[in-house]
């Protein structure tokens, strides 16, 4: 049987991150992917090889925004491993049913200046709201940056200009009161209340959106940072495509001495005296985990598919019931379509200009529209009568995905998993067919075409991937992309379930890690550094754990106070 200190289940760019760490402390590190690739939802690959030879696609992520929130790139070195960050400028390009358009470039003051031309109230109103959830940004960066429950961690992840945007956000009680209030209504309600013109409503509220809630939802306010921070840190691809990440971490990882072993599926975690010691994986082989099991796939599928119910029971008797019942999941799930393009789209009767389209290309009419984009997927119905979608075209910004000339299209348009009326049919029951994932895309292209009319004739070929196909890629429950639904009660020290939150769970050294732990899904790395950090001081003595409080007091004080 082969040995290693630690086992990691799944290969996708949290692991990979933490798997990093973990061997720069000097463990060795087996990792361990059920794809014949790593990188999960971080992949570049040639989808259409045969009808569409030289295209690269990214299948799930493409625009990177939380990974500038963090240190992984620089502390990793990166850079010297393959990786380069192309930022996208402007960075959204929203087209208006009435002729208006909205165009965001990095600068906010330019981006005001676009919207100027419309109206010179809602430009200052965007400075405002642009500015407000900046600072909640820096405010909750070093939470992020941190495991949830561990205080000292994020006070030291606390400098001089993050000190100043939490105190600018509290201030006499009832600035502090309004604070909370805002984050307690829903996107909707703080555009209603900042805008009045839906050219730049309906954007804002598709982009809040990609928390994968309807805008209208309370408590997800915090949605509308979304926008916020395509202006600061900004919005960047790896040149290469997502998978270049991937790539960059992989070589990290082999050049620190670890393993990455693909098409190997976990199907159990073992357990020794109700200490994790290793696993098993489909083919019967065991491998062996000296020091510890991290799973990168949520703790529903880790506990409730991979462990033996009696060990689990013996742990904690409540926690496969709270795993199954209490974690909600929406039926809210992505169709993905990518096409391989003869030319760019032109959206005709916007003053077009290929620029425009560097960063998310947005079709949302209304946030009216935008909220039955996420209300009809979760009562099953596929919004169909009037598509929104977010769509990219990534070789624009970074020509090496196509041959010369041609482009690749990305497009993102949100469905049911489960289809209403049609359960027990189709492909896993969902009641999706070929036929009707589709349909379905017809109708999206034929929507996007109102407004660039030439992007039906300049497909040479098209893959499109329905919720219960990407489930079966990824592994992810019901298709969900951030593994478990992004809603307030389950972030930060509720995520997954305040008894997990922390990356430990009751079962000694097996520990979580990947999107279903806090911060949550997305491309950022934090929680596969964060998991690194709760694991490492696990092992750390007394005496490092107390210099380790010192250093990030000392570094706090001393970038607040220029000690
Ligand atoms: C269509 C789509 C578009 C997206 N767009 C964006 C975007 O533009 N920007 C952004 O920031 N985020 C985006 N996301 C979300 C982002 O891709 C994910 O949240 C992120 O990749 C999660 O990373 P992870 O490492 O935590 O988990 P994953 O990437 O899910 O990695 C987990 C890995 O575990 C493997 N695995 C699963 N089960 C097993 C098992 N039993 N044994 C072994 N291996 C197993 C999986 O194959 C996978 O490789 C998108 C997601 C999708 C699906």
């Amino acid at each position: 049987m082969q040995e290693y200190d630690i086992v990691i289940i799944g290969a996708g760019h949290n692991a990979l991150v933490c798997a990093a760490y973990l061997l720069k402390a000097g463990y060795t590190v087996l990792l361990l992917e059920k794809r014949p690739l790593p990188g999960g939802g971080a992949t570049t690959e040639e989808l259409m090889p045969d009808a569409a030879p030289g295209f690269k696609f990214n299948p799930c992520a493409i625009d990177h925004l939380f990974i500038h929130l963090g240190p992984v790139v620089e502390e990793l070195n990166l850079a010297k491993y393959g990786l380069k960050y192309l930022f996208c400028d402007p960075v959204v390009f929203c087209p208006h049913p009435d002729g208006k358009y909205f165009l965001a470039h990095r600068s906010l003051e330019k981006t005001c200046a676009e919207i100027a031309r419309y109206s010179s109230r809602d430009a200052q109103k965007y400075a405002e709201f642009i500015n407000f959830w900046k600072r909640v940004v820096g405010a909750l960066t070093p939470v992020f940056n941190a495991p949830p429950k561990s205080v000292i961690d994020i006070a030291g992840n606390y400098d001089r200009a993050k000190l100043q945007d939490l105190l600018s956000l509290m201030g006499p009680p009832d600035r502090l009161l309004d604070f909370f209030r805002t984050l307690f209504t829903s996107s909707m309600d703080m555009l209603e209340e900042y805008f009045d013109e839906e050219f730049l409503k309906a954007p804002l509220a598709r982009l809040a959106a990609e928390l994968s809630t309807p805008p209208s939802q309370k408590t997800n306010a915090i949605g509308a940072m979304m926008m916020s921070m395509r202006h600061e840190p900004g919005m960047a691809r790896p040149q290469g495509g997502t998978g270049a990440l991937t790539q960059a971490l992989v070589n990290l990882v082999k050049d620190l001495g670890g393993t990455i072993a693909t098409e190997q599926t976990v199907q159990r975690v073992l357990l020794d005296d109700r200490r994790a010691v290793g696993v098993r994986v489909a083919n019967g082989q065991e491998y062996r985990a000296k020091q510890g099991v991290i799973s990168s796939i949520d703790a529903k599928r880790l506990f409730l598919q991979l462990m033996d119910a009696g060990d689990v029971d013996a742990a904690d008797r409540q926690l496969r019931d709270r795993l199954s019942r209490r974690i909600c999941m929406h039926n809210e799930a992505i169709m993905k379509i990518d096409c391989a393009l003869s030319e760019l789209p032109r959206f005709q009767g916007y003053n077009h200009r290929d620029e425009y389209l560097i960063g998310s290309v947005l079709i949302a009419d209304s946030v009216a529209q935008v909220e039955l984009a996420h209300t009809d997927p979760n009562i099953g119905r596929i919004p169909l009568e009037d598509p929104s979608m977010y769509l990219v075209v990534p070789s624009v910004l970074d020509p090496s995905l196509a041959p010369e000339g041609k482009h690749t299209l990305w497009i993102e348009y949100f469905v049911p998993y489960q289809i209403a009326k049609a359960q027990g049919t189709g492909m896993k029951g969902t009641g999706w067919t070929e036929d009707l994932k589709n349909k379905v895309a017809d109708r999206v292209l034929d929507k996007l075409a109102e407004y660039a009319p030439n992007v039906k004739d300049s497909i040479i070929a098209r893959h499109v991937e329905s919720p219960p196909e990407l489930e079966e890629r990824l592994g992810v429950l019901k298709g969900n992309y951030y593994h478990l639904d992004m809603t307030f009660d389950q972030m930060v020290f509720f995520r997954p379930l305040p008894e997990l939150a922390n990356y430990k769970t009751p079962i000694e050294r097996l520990y979580l890690t990947g999107a279903g732990t806090h911060p949550g899904g997305s491309i950022s790395g934090m929680p596969g550094r964060n998991c690194a950090r709760v694991f490492l001081g696990d092992r750390n003595s007394i005496g490092q754990a107390i210099a380790d409080v010192s250093n990030s007091i000392f570094s706090t004080a001393k970038s607040t106070f220029g000690m």
